[in-house]
This record gives structure tokens, C-alpha cells and sequence, in this order.
């Protein structure tokens, strides 16, 4: 049966954080707003927050906070002179307490969509032509089509498969399935040292799994500045993680309630046998099924939906943000800024969005967060730069904190002093680097940062001791 329903201002297609950004910043500026998303939970209700809430970077944060706890009270409190005794692993309470953190922010999300009076439709939904999208119901055959003046597709990205190394869901697992294991594999192997694939490591490392990471790239984490990068490369290992590089995984196959991973490097071919093969070896955009064939939305070979510098669709009135773009990397925080960049625009403001000063963070744990560009790409452009480094050894609070491994890292220009790139591998990273973001944002010199009282003692000291150092 086809209906025709409402007709709204804006229909936002996904709710993961771009859409549910846009769809309530829609409606802030006035815009009578839907919003369409399939997922569902574990329970099979209707669930908010797509894959970043309930598979991915929240469900992991969570894991990781309480995995860093575990590993803390099992070998590092003993240095301050606090005995524990008994500590034991409850995955299955552990696993509980993500999902239950995750069912908050699920329940929080719904109530802000009723708050600001969103539309919220349980549905897949495929774009057609003319700004109307057809909405297959969840639990009826029913199809119906709505129509609005303009359309937001954000449906996200996926785990990209490997036919060589297929997903069974028990041995050989995604990104989504690691982070729901009720008991820590004794060995663990990872193909893909990305962000996830560290992440993760990260995770079942802490709780006690031998872990191995196979990453086909030569160089480790070529996109960080490759100081950092050098850096985290003997902090990991360090750590007890056995990172194998130029090692490209060839096949994988379960035998025995075991996985047998076979990968090349330039010694030849070699075999493993581990219990648990987790695939993290990249994502892909949702697109395969968003738009109909006469709808002519205008992809590229991978998938992408191609936009101009204002996430605008080859479509007029149709607008794609977050993962499904190639304006700026997979992250949520680009897409909740793309979310509100587009709606604004639908409602007659233009507030463009500084994709040079985007912060990244790995979350492990140090972690890892820059902004801005790295010392080689600016040595490769021929720019003058200055730069101050400042290791965490020498800050107060990273001391007393017993996590004094890493360091701030600040590139400026040698003719003006302005800020071009800031890099830190430590503790709290990821909050350290909400500063230097700020500062770049305002066109900030690094003599802006060195004359910036900062609290003592304080981790934010190592930033402005880094713009001291500058040289
Ligand atoms: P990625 O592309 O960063 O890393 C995947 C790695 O797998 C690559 O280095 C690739 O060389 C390797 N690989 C692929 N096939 C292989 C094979 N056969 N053998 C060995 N290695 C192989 O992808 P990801 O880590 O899955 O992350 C996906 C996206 O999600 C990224 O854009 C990332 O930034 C984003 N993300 C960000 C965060 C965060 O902000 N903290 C967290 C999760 C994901």
C-alpha cells in the first residue's frame, strides 16, 4: 500500500550524530522537521544515535574508561603505595554497563527530538526523485512517500568486508561484535592498525588478551605527524601490543574453534593461529541503498555522495553530510558541525566550517589529538616553521599522576608566529587539545599561547611550556 503523508521543511535521512545534530538544529531555527532511522537495539525498539552511540565511538569510550580502571588497579596503583587484593574481571557486568550508559543517551536523545517537537520515523527510507522519500515501515509492508523542501542524507558508514577473511560473528568478528565479547580471547588478532584497530587493542590489551595487530601499511599511522606517531609506535609496544607491520592478512578461516590468519610481509608468508580475529580494516559510506536509480544522485566509484564545499547534492535541495562525504575525515564532531552548517543554511545563514582546524583523537590510552598540519607536510611545502616540543616528564601533574609518558608538540610559522599545528600524545589528550583548537581558531600566534596564564599544576601547562620552547 503507498500513502502519502505529511509534507515537511526538512527530512533528515539517519539519526547518528550529523543527523541528529541537523535534525534538532532544524528545528531550532523554526523548520517543521523529520527525521527517519532504521536502527534498532538489542531489544528491536527504535534506537537514536547510529552507529557511533550504540556500536562504535560511545560504546567503545565506555569499554575503554572501564578497561583503563581494570588494568590500573591490576598493575600500576601498587606505586602509590595502595595494596588491592582480589581484583577479578566481570566482562559480562562490564559489557552491561556500556549498554546501559548507552540506553541513556539513547533515552536522552528521544526525549530532545519530542522536546523540540521532531518528527521521529521508525523506517528505512530511500530518497526519490523530487524531494520525496519513500519510507518502508519497520514492522508492516507498509510504504509510504513524504516530500519536503529540502533533505538531509546521513546515514553514515559501515565495517568495509574482506572476502579473504569472511565476518562469521563468532571467530572471525567486526568492529561492532568486538566490543560485545562475553569472555577475553587468550590470543587476539587484529587486521588494521587504524584508529579502530588500536582502539580496540587498546580495550582486550588492558583486560588481558595477547594482542596482535596486522597492518599492511609500512609506515605506522602515516596520517599523525610522524614525530607522534614514532612516539606512540614504542609507548604501544611498550605496552606489551605486538604491532606487525607491512604485514598484509591474506586469509583467514576458522578451524578447530580457532582462526588461522595467514598475511605476507617482505619475509614471505606466514600463519597464525589465535582465537579471536577482529576485522577493522576501514568503513565504508551507507550508500548502496539511499537513493533510487531516478533519483540520479551522483556517487563515486567508492560510494561517496559527491558535494560542493557546502555539502549541497548534485540534487537541488539535497544535502549529504558526516561519513557519507568526502569533505573531511570519518568523524563524528565533522559531522555534527556539517548537521548544523546545513541547517543553517536551510534557514538563510552561512557560517562556514574551518575543516583546517577539525581536532582528531585516538582514544587509547595515552591518546592521541592534533590539529592542524603535521611538521612533515609542512616541510614538504617548502613553509618556514618553528617548533616547540614539551615532554610530559617535566609537567608537575603528569608526574603526580604517575602518567608522564608524551608530549606537546607546537608547529608555528617562523615569518608570523601563527599557530599551524598542534600534535600531543599524553594522558587527557584528547581534552588537552580543546586549547589549541580554541587558539587556532582565532588566528592565534604561538606567543598568544606562551603569554596565556595557565593554572599550576596543571596537565594544560605542558601546552603553554611547548610555546615557550618554540624555536
Ligand atoms: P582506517 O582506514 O583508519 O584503518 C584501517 C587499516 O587497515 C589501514 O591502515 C589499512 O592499511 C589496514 N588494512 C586493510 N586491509 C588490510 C589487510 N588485508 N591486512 C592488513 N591491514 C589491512 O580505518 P578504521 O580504523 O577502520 O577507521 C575508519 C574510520 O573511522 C576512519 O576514518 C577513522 O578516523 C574513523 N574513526 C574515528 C575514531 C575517532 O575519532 N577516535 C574512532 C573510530 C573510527
Amino acid at each position: 500500500m503507498l500513502k502519502k503523508k505529511s509534507h515537511y521543511d526538512v527530512i533528515v535521512i539517519g539519526a547518528g550524530p550529523a543527523g541528529f545534530a541537523s535534525a534538532i538544529r532544524c528545528a531550532q531555527q523554526g523548520l517543521k522537521t523529520a527525521c527517519i532511522d532504521n536502527w534498532r537495539n538489542k531489544k528491536n525498539q527504535g534506537r537514536l544515535g547510529g552507529s557511533h552511540l550504540n556500536t562504535g565511538g560511545v560504546a567503545s569510550m565506555t569499554l575503554l574508561e572501564s578497561a583503563k580502571l581494570y588494568h590500573q588497579l591490576k598493575h600500576d596503583i601498587e606505586n602509590h603505595g595502595i595494596h588491592v587484593e582480589g581484583v577479578n574481571l566481570d566482562l559480562p557486568q562490564m559489557v552491561q554497563r556500556k549498554d546501559k550508559i548507552i540506553d541513556q543517551i539513547g533515552h536522552k536523545m528521544a526525549d530532545l527530538f519530542a522536546h523540540h517537537k521532531i518528527d521521529y520515523i521508525q523506517a528505512k527510507a530511500k530518497l526519490l526523485n523530487l524531494r520525496q522519500v519513500e519510507i518502508a515501515a519497520m514492522d508492516t509492508a507498509e510504504l509510504s512517500i513524504l516530500d519536503a523542501e529540502h533533505i538531509i542524507l546521513s546515514t553514515g558508514s559501515s565495517p568495509i568486508k574482506l572476502p579473504y577473511a569472511p565476518i562469521d560473528n563468532e571467530f572471525i568478528i567486526d568492529s561492532m561484535a568486538a566490543l560485545n565479547l562475553d569472555v577475553v580471547p587468550k590470543k587476539l588478532a587484529i587486521i588494521g592498525a587504524g584508529v579502530v584497530g588500536l582502539e580496540l587493542a587498546s580495550i582486550w590489551n588492558r583486560l588481558g588478551a595477547e594482542t596482535i595487530l596486522l597492518e599492511a601499511q609500512e609506515n605506522f599511522l602515516s596520517l599523525l605527524d610522524q614525530q607522534v606517531s614514532g612516539e606512540a609506535y614504542r609507548i604501544y609496544q611498550d605496552q606489551g601490543l605486538d604491532l606487525r607491520l607491512g604485514a598484509r592478512v591474506i586469509s583467514a578461516k576458522k578451524a578447530n574453534k580457532k582462526v588461522t590468519v595467514d598475511y605476507q610481509d617482505q619475509d614471505g608468508t606466514h600463519s597464525l593461529r589465535v582465537d579471536k580475529l577482529i576485522v577493522a580494516s576501514g568503513r565504508k559510506p551507507n550508500t548502496s541503498e539511499l537513493a533510487a536509480p531516478e533519483a540520479n544522485l551522483l556517487l563515486d566509484e567508492n560510494g561517496y555522495i559527491y558535494v560542493d564545499g557546502n555539502c549541497r547534492t548534485n540534487l537541488p535541495g539535497v544535502y549529504a553530510i558526516g561519513d557519507l562525504t568526502l569533505l573531511g575525515p570519518m568523524l563524528a564532531h565533522k559531522g555534527i558541525e556539517e548537521g548544523i552548517f546545513v541547517a543553517d543554511i536551510i534557514a538563510g545563514f552561512h557560517n562556514p566550517i574551518n575543516y583546517g582546524n577539525l581536532p582528531s583523537v585516538i582514544y587509547t590510552e595515552p591518546e592521541i589529538a592534533w590539529v592542524g598540519q603535521t611538521e612533515q607536510a609542512l616541510r614538504a611545502t617548502g613553509e618556514a616553521i618553528k617548533i616547540g616540543i614539551y615532554p610530559l616528564t617535566a609537567t608537575i601533574r603528569a608526574l603526580a599522576m604517575g602518567k608522564s609518558e608524551g608530549m606537546v608538540k607546537i608547529i608555528a610559522s617562523a615569518v608570523n608566529d601563527k599557530i599551524l599545528g598542534v600534535h600531543i600524545i599524553g594522558t587527557q589528550a584528547s581534552e588537552l587539545i580543546a586549547e589549541a583548537v580554541l587558539a587556532m581558531e582565532f588566528s592565534a600566534s604561538s606567543e598568544d599561547l606562551a603569554r596565556t596564564i595557565h593554572a599550576r599544576p596543571t596537565l594544560s601547562e605542558a601546552v603553554h611550556d611547548a610555546a615557550l620552547a618554540l624555536k
